[in-house]
Formats: structure tokens, C-alpha cells, sequence
């Protein structure tokens, strides 16, 4: 007899104890970990070499992410790779994926035919947290370049900030998801290097995008270094 996996214990249930990302992007399909699930019309798995050398970790996947099932195809993805490609950082080497795999929206407009990204809840959050700990287990990046808040919060706990920690480097510990305070090294360090940044959807919010803009490259400049 199956037994329903534990809502309470978001994600978890569905991790695959074996196998690479490919493993992992076959089992998310299915993951019913919280009520995200419901509304949007697919997980959006991570995408990328399995043993990239970054993993980007953005929010969740917008509109239309969720229409393609791939991440970071949509405008703000756009931007980013072409912001990557400006720092000299070759996104075929890049792993994409989100803190949340599922599309969280308002319909909004006549007939409530438009969909507006809506924010991540903390729950969500850490429902779907297990995904990116596996990812980042399995991938085993040098790099983790973070893209705003929710992603960052997810990585780095609750109290990161994304105006306090952007464009410096930091270091990670283990293979995984770290502590919740990583300790900031300048010059050597051990472990793994993360970088964080705003997300390019703020760029394209911005009033002053081509500051915003120049703002983001010169972040990913600093990721670039690092992976020389
Ligand atoms: S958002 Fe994450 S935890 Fe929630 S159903 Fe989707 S994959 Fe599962």
C-alpha cells in the first residue's frame, strides 16, 4: 500500500536519495510539497551542466519560465545572461535554477487572463529548500551567485540582506547548503565562493535601469574574478 508523502515535511519526501540533477528534475515533477503546485502549469526544475562550475539561484520562476518549464528564459533571463556575458562569465558552464520551482501568481485583468508574479512565503520557501539543497549537493559548484532576496534567504537564512552582501565574495563551507552566516574571507579562502546580487527582474523595475544594470555587471564582475 503507498502511503501519501507528509505535506509537513514540504519537498523532503520527494528527494531521490540517488542519482544526479536528472534524477532530481524527474522526481520535482511530481512534487506536491506545498499547494504552489496547484495553480501553476509545471515545475520549473534547474537547468544547466550537472557539474557546473556556478549554480545561480534566483526566486521562482516567472510567467513565462512556467509556460516553457525551463528557468530563466523570460525577460529577466534575458538580461542576466546577457549581464553574464558582459563579465566574461560563460553561462554554458552556468547551472540556473530557483529557491522555488513553482510559479506563485495573482490573475489579474478582464477575465483574470494575466498573471502577476506574487511573492514566495517564507512556508514555501522552506517546503521547496530541499530541491536546492539537493541541487547543490549534487551539481557541487565553485560559485553560488545569488540573485535577491528570496534566493538569498533561502541560502543564507533570514536575516540576509541583499544591500549589505551584494558584490562581495564570500565563502561557503561543505558541499551543501551552509550555515546561516557564512564567514567573509577576503584574499584566501577555503570552501565554496558565493556572490550576491540583486535580481535582474529589479533591473527591469529599476527608474534608473542603466545604473541598475551597471550595478548588476559590476556584482558579477566580482563572481568572475573568482572563477579565473
Ligand atoms: S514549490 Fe517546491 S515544494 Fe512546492 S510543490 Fe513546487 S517543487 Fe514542491
Amino acid at each position: 500500500m503507498s502511503t501519501a508523502p507528509d505535506r509537513a515535511q514540504g519537498a523532503l519526501s520527494y528527494v531521490p536519495a540517488r542519482g544526479g540533477v536528472a534524477a532530481l528534475r524527474r522526481a520535482a515533477a511530481d512534487c506536491h510539497g506545498c499547494p504552489l503546485y496547484e495553480d501553476a502549469t509545471q515545475t520549473v526544475f534547474g537547468a544547466g551542466p550537472a557539474h557546473a562550475r556556478t549554480v545561480v539561484v534566483g526566486e521562482q520562476p516567472g510567467d513565462q519560465e512556467d509556460r516553457e518549464g525551463e528557468p530563466f528564459v523570460g525577460p529577466a533571463g534575458r538580461l542576466l545572461r546577457k549581464a553574464l556575458a558582459e563579465a566574461e562569465i560563460d553561462e554554458r558552464e552556468v547551472y540556473f535554477t530557483n529557491a522555488v520551482k513553482h510559479f506563485k501568481f495573482a490573475p489579474v485583468g478582464e477575465g483574470k487572463k494575466r498573471r502577476i508574479h506574487k511573492a514566495p512565503s517564507l512556508r514555501e520557501m522552506a517546503a521547496c529548500r530541499p530541491w536546492l539543497e539537493a541541487e547543490l549537493h549534487r551539481v557541487d559548484p565553485e560559485l553560488v551567485l545569488i540573485l535577491g532576496a528570496t534566493a538569498g534567504k533561502s541560502v543564507l537564512g533570514n536575516s540576509f540582506k541583499v544591500t549589505e552582501s551584494r558584490g562581495t565574495l564570500l565563502y561557503l563551507p561543505g558541499a551543501g547548503l551552509p550555515a546561516p552566516a557564512p564567514q567573509r574571507q577576503d584574499g584566501e579562502g577555503g570552501g565554496r565562493g558565493l556572490v550576491a546580487t540583486v535580481h535582474p527582474s529589479a533591473v527591469l523595475r529599476s527608474r534608473d535601469r542603466a545604473e541598475a544594470y551597471r550595478g548588476l555587471v559590476s556584482d558579477l564582475h566580482v563572481a568572475a574574478r573568482f572563477l579565473r
